[in-house]
């Protein structure tokens, strides 16, 4: 397992990965832009040029671009659902540029008019993106809390969208271990987890699993809420051991979202290490 966190690429994108090289991560994830506004940024080259080699000398072995936090491919508004894609077009691009290896996004909301008609809306635009796709970069579509219409709130959905896809081969998954736990799955619980990956693996292939985001939860199981708190002074705490010690997550990089008050530090990192050795034990005993 590799890790790390979400982190600020303010000042140039490049320097996420002095940030993440500072913590001793080894799995790191930014904006490519402002994650509240629709007008992306423009990267130097040199920039680009420097997060690569910045990269290669900090043994990041992970990059994950998070698109922004706007972006509803299922919106009824055609102008929301141009931006979303420009958008999403634009962190492809910038992924492609830093040699990313996924770019993860919320697929958005169809807001109550239904999740069926909602994979129609959205299968076209996804069908563009998953063009800009290479070896070694993937789309990622994120697991939903499940608020609101959210689409991907369940393992089913995820499925029904890869199926409307046609099961595209760099089509991935990114699970939220906050957003699982609010949809429903108790990810402290060995037998939960095993019953949920077991589900996912014959829906869709444990091999779409690229990457975790590993947050605790602030409000129950199965309230839909997306509350994140800080690993572990949540409702999941310590039982993120049983999360982060599957073995089906064994080679995929585990990033931290949230974090303390007064920033994030090596300590973080090494809490992720250490409920990871802890869940690796319990599971072989
Ligand atoms: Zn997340
Ligand atoms: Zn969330």
């Amino acid at each position: 397992m590799l890790f790390g966190a979400h982190v600020s690429a303010a000042g140039g994108i490049s320097k996420a990965i002095d940030r993440i090289e500072a913590i001793g991560g080894n799995a790191v994830q930014v904006f490519t832009q402002s994650p509240r506004m629709w007008k992306s940024t423009q990267h130097t080259p040199e920039e680009l040029e420097r997060f690569r080699s910045r990269r290669r000398e900090a043994r990041v072995r992970h990059v994950t671009c998070h698109a922004l936090y706007l972006v509803n491919l299922a919106s009824r508004d055609a102008e929301i659902r141009s931006k979303s894609f420009e958008a999403l077009r634009a962190t492809m691009e910038v992924a492609r540029g830093i040699d990313a290896d996924a770019v993860v996004f919320h697929v958005g909301s169809h807001l109550g008019y239904g999740f069926d008609e909602a994979v129609k809306v959205v299968a076209p635009p996804l069908r563009e993106l998953l063009g800009l796709t290479t070896d070694g970069l993937w789309l990622c579509l994120e697991n939903a809390a499940g608020a609101g219409g959210t689409i991907g709130r369940s393992v089913a959905e995820l499925a029904a969208l890869c199926d409307a896809l046609d099961g595209h081969a760099r089509l991935g998954i990114c699970l939220d271990s906050c957003h699982w736990w609010a949809s429903g799955v108790d990810v402290s619980d060995a037998e939960a987890l095993d019953q949920a990956l077991e589900d996912l693996d014959s829906r869709l292939g444990l091999e779409r699993l690229r990457v975790l985001h590993v947050n605790d939860a602030k409000t129950p199981l199965g309230s839909n809420r997306d509350r994140h708190d800080v690993v572990p002074r949540g409702l999941l705490g310590n039982g993120l051991a049983t999360f982060l010690g599957h073995p089906a997550f064994r080679d995929l990089p585990a990033l931290l979202e949230t974090w303390p008050e007064d920033g994030l530090s090596s300590a973080d990192i090494d809490l992720l290490r250490r409920l990871h050795r802890r869940g690796r034990r319990r599971k072989r005993g």
